[in-house]
């Protein structure tokens, strides 16, 4: 489900009904999402951002895979 936005300043503003116990999971993605989600990547082999398994090297680094990655525009 939709939890809430993260500003252009880092800010993670939880959308109504947003449970507390994450909130600060997504602050912490706020202030430093690449760390984050490397972290996520290689902790859980699934992408930070649709759950699906990480198949790759590179994908596993990251965080997240391909798709994702064309979806929010974070290729290089
Ligand atoms: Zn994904």
């Amino acid at each position: 489900g939709f939890l809430g936005t993260i500003d252009k300043a880092g800010t993670f503003r939880p959308a109504k009904g947003c449970p507390a116990w994450v909130v600060p999971a997504l602050q912490k993605f706020a202030n430093n999402p690449h760390h984050t989600a490397q972290e996520y990547g290689t902790l859980t082999g699934r992408c930070c951002f649709c759950y699906q398994r990480l198949s790759t090297e590179t994908s596993l680094s990251l965080g997240y895979g391909p798709i994702c990655a064309r979806n929010y525009g974070l290729l290089k």
